[in-house]
């Protein structure tokens, strides 16, 4: 009887999985694998909300395995060790798996194949984290995009397969022994650090329910902050609960959603541009920006983190963060600019930031996001786009809504004041239950000079 191996990572489930697939397709038998590698699962930019999701998602492939008649196979330790023992125990000569682009799976991947080949074994790595494979989308000269829009247009016209079938029976050879699924509790994490609930179904769901109507309105409603107007699919696409091609697929009519299928081919070019440019991941995209002499951890890191910077969709964001593991995108832009251009504080803080508390913290998408608000990354306006806090508040949370919900202290402020309460009067302040220096911190810059001594701070400090 032949065996195979499937490894899977960011590909937990068994519809559009074309590794999953090629290894049912070429052998008898199939070793599902999953490997818990505790450099990540402890490693320092880990969230508790991602570990949750990862064991429900674990937990609900093997059920969806079970029904084939399979089951998930789960190991513990370094994938470099316990891939080609796994392949050596079932006899498999070849192990499947999904291309990802991250300077991390580069380095693992490129130990797992050298030690299969050792062996006598090898590795197909298929595509399937991202509809386009990195490499896939060039310019006319054959280079990688650096510009979104070109970008899009180009990868738009290589056309989108349809998802691949799931597969039918799957046999687990009984001689290949795992741990069961991962309880939360196994991971280090309980019940209250579940976001959202993980999983191919529950991502399937939300999928469904966001197609059913949703999208109709998403491009009216993605940049109101109060409202749920998004697909919340990012964590399902980092771990691949739900594939993006299945998304792509869903678009019935691709240019009635041209909002939201713009934000699928943003997270594409980002895997790509990390794909071309993987330094992207530690140093600035842009050579001009690599001197910048940023500051560091402090008083105004922590009153970022903690959203006690005194501007209140700063602070709603950051406190939406910390109690929901999630980001609104408008606030995600907001805050990490607001980092890097008021407080003038290196990005990289923000970026570990976000990691650490996300449910959907995705290498690729989150570097990209933290480089464009920083003006270091892929962007045509580099350093000239600083948000006014104040003005973007009144524009995307015009009722104030949004701040309310996460900022109670401004509960009873009035509609015009909620986004500037330090413009109040004393007897205002007092009325509405929030004097500022006392109910709430007073602004911690200046936004006005704030954004002229950044305008400046670039200019002197980015090369030529
Ligand atoms: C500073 C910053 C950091 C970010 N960090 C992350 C991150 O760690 N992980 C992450 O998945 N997204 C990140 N984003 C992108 C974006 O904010 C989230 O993908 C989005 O808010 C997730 O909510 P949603 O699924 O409801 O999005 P929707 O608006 O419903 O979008 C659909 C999908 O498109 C993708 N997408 C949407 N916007 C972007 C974008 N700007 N860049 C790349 N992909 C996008 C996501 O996969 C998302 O699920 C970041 C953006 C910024 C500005």
């Amino acid at each position: 009887m032949s065996t195979a191996v499937c490894w899977l990572r960011r590909d937990l489930r068994l519809h559009d999985n074309p590794a999953l697939r090629a290894a049912c397709a070429e052998a008898d038998a199939v070793v599902p694998l999953f490997v818990l590698d505790p450099r990540l699962l402890r490693g320092p930019r880990m969230s508790r909300a991602r570990l949750a999701f990862l064991a429900d998602a674990l937990a609900d492939l093997d059920a969806r395995l079970r029904e084939r008649g399979g089951r998930l196979v789960v190991r513990h330790g370094d994938p470099a060790e316990v891939v080609p023992a796994v392949a050596a125990e079932a006899s498999a000569t070849r192990v499947h798996w999904h291309h990802d682009v991250t300077p991390h799976a580069t380095a693992r991947d490129a130990n797992v194949a050298a030690a299969l080949q050792r062996l006598g074994a090898h590795h197909v790595a298929h595509e399937a984290v991202v509809i386009q494979p990195p490499g896939t989308v060039r310019t006319k000269a054959g280079q990688p995009f650096k510009v979104y829009t070109p970008f899009a247009k180009a990868w738009r016209a290589l056309g989108v397969d349809e998802p691949r079938a799931e597969p039918g029976r799957v046999t687990v050879p009984a001689t290949v022994e795992g741990q069961p699924p991962p309880t939360l509790a196994d991971l280090g994490v309980t019940e209250a650090d579940r976001a959202l609930a993980g999983g191919e179904q529950a991502g399937l769901a939300r999928l469904e329910r966001f197609l059913a109507g949703p999208v109709d309105a998403y491009d009216a409603r993605r940049d109101l902050m109060a409202v749920e107007g998004t697909s919340r699919l990012s964590a399902d696409l980092h771990y691949g609960t739900v594939s993006p091609r299945q998304v792509w697929a869903g678009l019935a009519d691709e240019a009635a959603h041209r909002a939201f299928a713009d934000e699928l081919i943003f997270r594409e070019f980002y895997h790509h541009v990390l794909a071309a440019w993987p330094e992207a991941a530690t140093t600035e995209w842009s050579p001009r920006f690599r001197d910048l002499p940023w500051g560091g951890h402090g008083p105004a890191f922590e009153a970022w983190a903690q959203g006690r910077t005194g501007y209140p969709i700063v602070d709603a964001g950051m406190r939406q963060l910390a109690s929901t593991s999630w980001l609104h995108n408008r606030a995600r832009m907001i805050v990490a600019s607001f980092l890097c251009k008021d407080l003038l504080v290196d990005w990289r803080l923000g970026e570990a930031h976000f990691l650490r508390h996300l449910v959907d913290g995705d290498i690729a998408s989150n570097n990209g996001g933290w480089q464009w608000a920083a003006g270091t990354g892929t962007d045509a306006q580099p350093y000239f786009r600083i948000f006014n806090p104040v003005r973007q508040g009144q524009r995307f949370d015009p009722d104030g809504a949004y701040v309310r919900r996460f900022v109670p202290e401004l509960a009873h402020v009035p509609d015009r004041f909620v986004h500037a309460p330090w413009t109040m009067g004393p007897l205002e302040q007092e009325a509405a239950g929030c004097v500022v220096g006392r109910d709430y911190p007073e602004p911690i810059v200046d936004h006005a000079a704030a954004r002229q001594r950044a305008l400046e701070w670039f200019a002197t400090h980015a090369r030529d």
